[in-house]
């Protein structure tokens, strides 16, 4: 981690530390061989299992001793010195949170480990003379930096502090120094004292004492600091424990309940750590950076965890202890000067750093303690670092022959692509003012616009603008493109906002259920703060977190290299990857990140633009077919145009078109929108009251189950005949032109093989009359070539759809399922909804996941399977897809990937993500 990074998080976890409880969530109780519980590093002890002596592979050794205990067991494999230490394993975590009080058996065996390490060390804890000092270390099996605790110098007392400075008057300061740590870290995480009191403390000495340094206080400033010290902690109603063994056990049970802290609790939802993994607790003998000007502490990266370059990077302090790195007091020196200042502890360290990269085989993110010229590694572990940075190394480890292309593939996590692909934050200790969904990741800030009107003027202005609503819809399309970003009060991950925002790119938090967003009188509220229109905010569209003003942030970065790794997850895939595009932006954004054509091509938001909107509407109102007939072949013109560019992005790749899905409702206009109302009623030639009543009768009380998809097809034919005659009319200009086209026409939210034939029977009539029109004198041989370019489909939305889905596949060249909808479905959750509760269902382990973002395989998934199956047996030319937004997500592609369909096709920016799990799931597949 950054020194920013490294201070940032210590000045959280002060913060934090001061509310720090430990809240009694039970865990699932695994299995537990108590009498295995503790393991020795780097000596052994009889009665005690020794760490070494574990079989196992590496993540086994992680899952039972932490990533912490286990890099220590690796490196006293690898006789690279280790100060020597016990475990006691994560399983115990669990049980010490449920029975709160270590068991009787885990008390006997730290005993045990810790006489043999007195042995080992010719030490004694709690000794006047030689006294043996430890550390109590948390580490679970995935690193959790900053967010578990940790105490030094365990084993002082005042009596040990006293007996020895006296005894050795020229280390009295460093004696000293090691029981005020001892103290403040103590009393802040097990005695839960605030810890800005002991910094008071040590401020009001360095004041006075005119020093910057804590190393350059006296021994009698130290003296008077412990004193206070330990009167600050009585005053609390606090016992510092004198008795050493007391302290211990203290501290290895204030480790364990750190696992619960609510920094921790928050940082595993994030990070999608399983509850019950729980931490482990490594106690290990102190080695002293702080003894004397030939000690030192550090952090070092085998590469630059930032860039990725391969140069060591990383800082050291001399005289100091591993919190003094990160108080940022003393100002650290770059890794590479210690060559200079400790000449043979900095050529271990390389030597060690080298052995360390290459037996993981993975970079890597050391801490270091240099004592009396003497080099000791504390811990080693992958380290974090930045998307740029994971995905140089993974190019830069198969250049170097370290990895094959397949293995480097699971180098570079979903998480970093998305960081590959948007701006992102820069790290910052601002608190969000309100947290909603992450439903488009990238961070961006602007002026507040509440409907898209002001969007549009606050953009025409040069401002960059977020669209703030209550939820979106189609209507508001216009102003949401404007926007850097979009911010919604309700809705799911698959709401218009989200679905959309995705698509566009833009950073987008919706369901932000906290917020009053009060559209009408253009404000919106939360926690007593306002935000007016006009105001600066901040969206963090990859953590749903939302800022008031503007923060700083960080660029994209998507150059050569990341071009040439995703062409191997293509090598790899057998399964392709489409996008979901809408527009030729989208389409030209698409083919740039590698999409192999386009999966679904929603046609609505293609009329809302003012001019169409309008038409559509008069359209939709009118009364007479003739009437419509006209309107819809004003349509036509603007429909062809747009088809057209979009074909000609997307050159010789696949291109589905669906025809209009939304409800009617969505195109209606507002009935309060007077001016509206009259231009229409005068545009049909009938009196306003006779439209508002048109109005009332097109209203829908469930729209999303009512007059949509296909429904809409058959009421209302005169739209879809348009799109398909717009549709061959193009494909036939482009055929002219000398082009290539591969045109697919999909039919939505199917519900029977009766309007599945019906429109299917209509709309080829319609295509054929298009194409004969386009040209009167067609040569036969012209116009089958022409059909046989297009593919007929439909999506599959409905349970009843999946049900009968053979004799669907009878009628048709290909089907999607559209997992949005039918999720909604089939779970009876309504997507706009369902962040109403979802939230709730997630913290109360109801749901794993949220099932409109990662497929709900045991229900959902099993009508997919049935359908699937049914459908193939009954065509076997039939192609599979996928285009609800589960296409971009990885766990559901591997579910994709498993039953065999022919393509996924997701958002254009999830493209990437979606290509390296295709990847990923083919490697699965293989390996299995
Ligand atoms: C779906 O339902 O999964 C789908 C892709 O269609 P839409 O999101 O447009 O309803
Ligand atoms: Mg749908």
């Amino acid at each position: 981690m950054s020194k920013a990074g490294r201070k940032m998080t210590a000045q959280k976890s002060r913060k934090q530390n001061l509310n720090q409880q430990m809240t009694a969530r039970v865990l699932p109780l695994r299995s537990h061989n108590l009498q295995e519980s503790v393991a020795t590093i780097g000596y052994q002890y009889p009665g005690v299992t020794s760490g070494i002596s574990i079989q196992g592979t590496y993540d086994y050794l992680k899952e039972r001793l932490g990533g912490k205990g286990a890099g220590l067991v690796e490196m006293a494999k690898l006789k690279i010195p280790v100060p020597p230490a016990f475990n006691l394993s994560t399983s115990l975590c669990q049980l010490y949170l449920q029975r709160q009080n270590l068991p009787e058996p885990v008390i006997k065996q730290t005993r045990l480990a810790l006489i043999g390490l007195e042995k080992f060390l010719k030490k004694r804890f709690g000794s006047t003379e030689h006294p043996l000092l430890i550390s109590v270390r948390s580490g679970a099996r995935i690193s959790m930096p900053g967010m578990m605790d940790t105490i030094l110098n365990l084993g002082l007392n005042r009596e040990i502090t006293q007996h020895l400075s006296k005894r050795f008057p020229d280390r009295a300061r460093f004696w000293w120094d090691c029981y005020r740590r001892l103290i403040q870290m103590f009393s802040n995480v097990v005695l839960q004292v605030e810890h800005a009191q002991f910094e008071r403390i040590l401020q009001h000495w360095r004041t006075k004492e005119k020093v910057k340094a804590d190393s350059d206080l006296s021994v009698s400033a130290l003296q008077m600091i412990c004193k206070e010290y330990e009167n600050l902690v009585e005053n609390a109603d606090k016992k510092f424990p004198q008795d050493p063994w007391e302290q211990l056990l203290h501290a290895i049970e204030a480790v364990f309940r750190s696992w619960n802290t609510e920094r921790a609790i928050h940082y595993r939802k994030l990070t999608n750590i399983p509850e019950d993994w729980g931490t482990s607790v490594t106690v290990q003998a102190m080695v002293f950076g702080n003894l004397n000007d030939k000690s030192a502490t550090g952090v070092v990266f085998t590469r630059d965890p930032s860039t990725g370059e391969r140069k060591l990077y990383g800082e050291y302090l001399i005289n100091a202890q591993g919190e003094d790195v990160v108080a940022g007091i003393r100002t650290p020196r770059p890794i590479h000067q210690m060559k200079k200042e400790l000449p043979e502890a900095a050529s271990e360290l390389v030597k060690a750093l080298d052995r360390l990269e290459k037996h993981f085989n993975e970079v890597q993110d050391i801490e270091f303690t240099i004592e009396n010229e003497r080099l000791f590694i504390l811990q080693t572990r992958t380290a974090k670092r930045s998307a740029q940075a994971a995905l140089q190394n993974a190019f830069q480890f198969v250049q170097e022959k370290r990895l094959k292309k397949e293995a480097a593939l699971e180098r570079v996590s979903y998480d970093q692509v998305k960081q590959l692909l948007h701006p992102t934050l820069k790290a910052t200790s601002e608190k969000p003012f309100v947290r909603g969904l992450p439903a488009s990741p990238g961070a961006c800030s602007g002026r507040v616009a509440f409907d898209p009107e002001t969007a549009l003027a606050f953009a025409r202005a040069q401002q960059k603008v977020i669209l703030v609503r209550q939820e979106t819809s189609p209507e508001d399309i216009m102003g949401m493109s404007v926007s850097e970003g979009i911010l919604t009060s309700t809705g799911g991950m698959t709401s218009h906002a989200a679905v959309v925002g995705r698509g566009m790119g833009k950073t987008c938090v919706v369901g932000c259920s906290e917020l009053h967003v009060d559209e009408q009188n253009h404000r919106a509220e939360a926690f007593g703060i306002t935000i007016e229109e006009g105001s600066l905010i901040t969206l963090n569209g990859s953590t749903g977190d939302v800022y008031v003003g503007e923060l700083p942030t960080e660029p994209v970065t998507w150059g050569d290299t990341a071009r040439k790794f995703f062409q191997w997850t293509d090598e790899v895939a057998s399964m392709p990857v489409l996008a979901n595009a809408d527009t030729p932006d989208q389409a030209r954004l698409a083919r740039e990140l590698g999409a192999q054509g386009i999966g679904l091509c929603r046609t609505e938001h293609m009329f809302f633009d003012k001019e169409r909107i309008r038409n559509f509407r008069r359209m939709i109102l009118s009364e007479s077919v003739e009437q419509r007939e006209e309107l819809a072949a004003e349509l036509l013109a603007y429909q062809k145009s747009d088809f057209l560019q979009i074909f000609r992005e997307m050159k010789d790749l696949s291109v589905c078109v669906r025809l209009l899905d939304p409800p009617l409702h969505e195109f209606l206009p507002k009935l309060d929108d007077q001016d509206e109302i009259k231009v229409l009623a005068d545009s049909l030639r009938i009196p306003a009251g006779r439209l508002v009543q048109r109005i009332h009768q097109l209203h829908e009380v469930n729209p999303m189950l009512g007059h949509r998809g296909c429904r809409l097809g058959i009421t209302f034919p005169e739209i879809y005949e348009m799109q398909v005659q717009a549709l061959a009319e193009s494909l036939f200009d482009l055929i002219r032109e000398g082009k290539k086209v591969a045109l697919k026409i999909m039919i939505p939210l199917v519900m029977s093989t009766e309007e599945l034939s019906y429109l299917l029977r209509r709309l080829k009539n319609v295509f054929e009359r298009s194409l004969s029109n386009a040209d009167p004198t067609p040569e036969a041989q012209q116009l089958r070539k022409l059909r046989s370019l297009v593919k007929w489909g439909t999506m599959i939305e409905l349970p009843r759809a999946c049900v009968i889905g053979a004799e669907i596949a009878r009628l048709v060249d290909f089907i999607s399922f559209g997992t949005n909808d039918l999720t909604q479905t089939t779970l009876g959750i309504s997507r706009d909804d369902a962040t109403k509760f979802i939230p709730t269902y997630l913290d109360k382990q109801l749901f794993r996941k949220d099932p409109f973002e990662t497929l709900d395989v045991q229900g959902v998934g099993k009508l997919i399977e049935w359908a699937v199956r049914e459908s193939r047996a009954a065509n076997a030319t039939l192609e599979v897809g996928i285009c609800g937004e589960h296409g971009g997500d990885p766990e559901s592609i591997e579910f994709f990937r498993r039953i065999q369909f022919n393509n996924v096709s997701c958002s254009p920016f999830r493209v990437p993500i979606a290509r390296l799990a295709a990847a990923c799931a083919e490697q699965k597949q293989k390996n299995k």
